[in-house]
């Protein structure tokens, strides 16, 4: 069962392993290194790690945890537990909010200091280059197929590419439209 198998005191760790898309490890990592994530980064992550199996009480906890660093709680719970509340269907209009499609998180532009968005679509090349080499094990030859793709404006097989470049098998319902089956086939493949 993929849900209920992340928690915080293993997220950490799932974000920086293979199992993690590239738009929500860039999230992590700026919220891990910057204690602070602007709001559609906020929205984007916070909604990603819900649909991996965080509820509020947990989510709330992860968020927290992660501002300490830079916000206080009495600040925190002022100011961003709103939002974390909101994402849950807690409050306004109640609704319960899903995680984002890759073709959503693609559509967004994001501005100098935000890191939500798609990598294949954003970053530089070199920056992308550099980012896939340090922190998925993958061999020349699929970068530069990675690399391609990426140039040729087409994130979503970029990121297939990847994929396959990371994983052994082949059963990859949904991964290139959606950030949590990445995910959740990812954690499969490592089961089986
Ligand atoms: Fe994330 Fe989708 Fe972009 Fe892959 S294609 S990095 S899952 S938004």
């Amino acid at each position: 069962n993929v849900r209920g198998s992340v928690n915080l005191a293993n997220i950490d760790t799932f974000a920086r392993s293979a199992h993690y898309p590239p738009c929500m490890k860039v999230l992590h990592s700026k919220l891990t290194d910057n204690h602070h994530l602007r709001h559609f980064g906020r929205l984007q992550y916070g909604l990603f790690i819900k649909g991996i199996g965080l509820n509020l009480e947990e989510s709330m906890s992860f968020w927290k945890r992660k501002f300490a660093g830079k916000i206080n709680g009495e600040k925190f719970d002022k100011e961003y537990a709103y939002n974390v509340r909101h994402s849950f269907g807690k409050e306004g209009k109640r609704t319960d909010y899903t995680p984002w499609s890759c073709s959503k998180i693609i559509s967004q532009i994001p501005g100098s200091g935000e890191y939500h968005g798609c990598p294949f679509k954003y970053f530089k090349d070199e920056t992308l280059s550099d980012f896939l080499t340090k922190k998925y094990d993958i061999q020349s030859r699929n970068l530069l197929e990675i690399m391609e793709k990426k140039r040729e404006g087409a994130a979503q097989v970029a990121c297939i590419k990847l994929w396959d470049a990371t994983h052994k098998i082949d059963t990859k319902d949904n991964v290139g439209n959606h950030p949590n089956a990445y995910f959740s086939c990812s954690l499969q493949s490592a089961e089986e």
